[in-house]
């Protein structure tokens, strides 16, 4: 049954013009990252992110807002990209999925090698100073901070920075929520993988994509809104479908008794 609708959805992935990928906190979750609602383990069962992940609160207090982060960041910092991320990256360098839209601040789809990802809700791996605009690299910022405790602070003008990502109160960065829905336009196939689509606007882009056209394959551990509309639904461990969806893909474009082997250049 599972096989069934896995080589089902290889086909649609062959037969795409453009396909891309929409993903959530559901393709992180087997790297160890908290799903943000999930009863029992959500991260947003445990505080109330208006008081803790807000712009204000962290405009109001960027001591406490770092110190009630920490855990989260810890977690974050740590992951490592799944098979499931492997598995997308994988399709992309088939040819088979032009991008990834993700909610996911967890930076594991370019991690994974994934080229061409819009992250809807920021990069956890970027800083920005409010009030000089400016964006840097932060991983050696967050990492020096967990070890010392020490809140990262803008060379300029001195104030704490604040990781790149979107905060309860802010509006999604304009450009890529742009470029995102683009690509809901534009694909006739879309998977959307480990999103439970309940975080607007973000979830209204698998229904963008229908709207215009577009095929879609709902791969989440539980049911979505888009279930009645997509052509096929998986629940199942993502880190076990995705790489075997992957492995079919391949299997079809390369059959037994061609040339099978890639070469090393391929496999970069
Ligand atoms: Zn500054």
């Amino acid at each position: 049954m599972l096989e069934h609708d896995l080589e089902q959805v290889a086909e649609l992935l062959l037969a795409a013009r453009h396909a891309v990928a929409f993903t959530g906190a559901g393709i992180s979750t087997p790297s160890g990252i908290p799903d943000y609602r999930s009863p029992g383990t959500g991260l947003w069962e445990k505080m109330d992110p208006m008081a803790v992940a807000s712009l204000r609160a962290f405009r109001a207090d960027p001591v406490a807002f770092y110190r009630a982060m920490r855990p989260f960041a810890a977690k974050l910092l740590a992951a490592q990209p799944n098979p499931a991320h492997l598995a997308l990256a994988a399709l992309e360098r088939d040819g088979l999925l032009a991008c990834v839209i993700t909610q996911n601040v967890d930076h594991l789809h370019r991690a994974a090698g994934s080229r061409c990802v819009w992250e809807l809700h920021g990069d956890l791996w970027e800083a920005v100073c409010i009030n000089c605009k400016r964006i840097l690299p932060a991983d050696g910022l967050w990492h020096r901070f967990l070890q010392e405790g020490i809140v990262p602070r803008c060379a300029s003008c001195g104030r704490a920075l604040k990781p790149n990502l979107i905060l309860f109160g802010e509006p999604l960065p304009r450009y890529v929520f742009l470029e995102a829905t683009g690509e809901a336009e534009r694909c006739d196939l879309m998977l959307v993988v480990g999103a439970s689509l309940e975080v607007a606007p973000a979830c209204e882009l698998p229904f963008v994509a229908l709207r215009h056209g577009a095929r879609l394959v709902v791969l989440n551990s539980a049911p979505t809104p888009a279930d009645a509309q997509a052509w096929v639904v998986i629940r199942h461990d993502l880190a076990e479908v995705l790489p075997r969806l992957a492995e079919i893909c391949r299997a079809r474009l390369r059959p037994l008794g061609s040339d099978a082997a890639p070469s090393e250049e391929e496999e970069r």
